[in-house]
């Protein structure tokens, strides 16, 4: 059972996959805007609202667990 988790700031929004978010840091290390911390091993994109669209997050997570993302 996924445990989809949405974040969103104005238009901007993500949905993480916690099941499937291994805590590995990825995203929070390539986000250029840092949108992405970690919060007791999973993700946390509070700062989403601060996206600037680059989908870097999406294509590097290696467990896909950032499931949809939209910033327009
Ligand atoms: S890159 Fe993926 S698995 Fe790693 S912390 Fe981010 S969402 Fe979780
Ligand atoms: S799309 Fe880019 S700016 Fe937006 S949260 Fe992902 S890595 Fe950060």
């Amino acid at each position: 059972m996924a445990d989809r988790v949405k974040f969103e700031d104005g238009e901007a929004w993500v949905t993480i996959d916690m099941d499937l978010c291994a805590g590995i840091a990825a995203c929070v290390d390539v986000c250029p805007v840092e949108c992405y911390k970690l919060v007791d091993g999973k993700v946390n994109a509070d700062r989403i609202g601060e996206c600037i669209e680059c989908l870097a997050c999406e294509n590097i997570c290696p467990e896909e667990a950032i499931l949809e993302h939209f910033a327009w």
